[in-house]
């Protein structure tokens, strides 16, 4: 049968190099991860769609190709988009002291409404932390942020990351 779609809702995802940003969105849209993904090559997009309210809502989700060095995403990856993953890991410092530039960059291209979601990735390495939940968790409070930690290998929190912004989404439309 086929299906009406209610809403597309695009999504992007940003935040350094190899935080899993790529593996989330393989997660959340094939329910597939892989250990050796290769860096990210050409802009792609993957979707999936869900019922939210006995609507449909086609998630169109925006992955980087690769292009994550400061100031190299393009506008027109931006463009368009209502919602927005900054992934940083939890075990990569510097991947966490770089979101700032992240949602600066953000804020100046995108939509002033889009909705934001931090996200600490990896929470599987928990062995391996240093970035402690609080700091995230008062950085998000700050900017306003949702905030969610994420482990694309074990798949936890993924579902949740995801259809926390879409649902925000949903009823700022409605
Ligand atoms: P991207 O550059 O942000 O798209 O990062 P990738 O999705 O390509 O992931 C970079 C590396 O981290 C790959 O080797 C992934 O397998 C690994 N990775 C991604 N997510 C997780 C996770 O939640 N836990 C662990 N342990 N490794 C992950
Ligand atoms: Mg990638």
């Amino acid at each position: 049968m086929d299906q009406k779609i209610d809403y597309v809702f695009k999504i992007v995802l940003i935040g350094d190099s190899a935080v899993g940003k790529s593996q989330m969105l393989s997660r959340f849209a094939r329910n597939e991860f892989s250990l050796d993904s290769k860096a990210t090559i050409g802009v792609e997009f993957q979707t999936r769609t869900l019922v939210i309210q006995h609507k449909s809502v086609k998630a169109q989700i925006w992955d980087t190709a690769g292009q994550e060095r400061y100031r190299a995403v393009t506008s027109a990856y931006y463009r368009g988009a209502v919602g927005a993953m900054l992934v940083y890991d939890i075990t990569k410092r510097q991947s966490f002291d770089h979101i700032p530039r992240w949602l600066e960059e953000l804020r100046g291209h995108a939509d002033k409404n889009i909705v934001i979601i931090l996200i600490g990735n990896k929470c599987d390495l928990e062995s391996q932390r240093v970035v402690p939940t609080e700091d995230a968790k008062e950085f998000a409070q700050k900017e306003g942020l949702f905030f969610l930690e994420t482990s694309a290998l074990e798949g936890s929190n993924v579902e949740t990351a995801f259809s926390t912004v879409l649902t925000e989404i949903f009823n700022i439309v409605n």
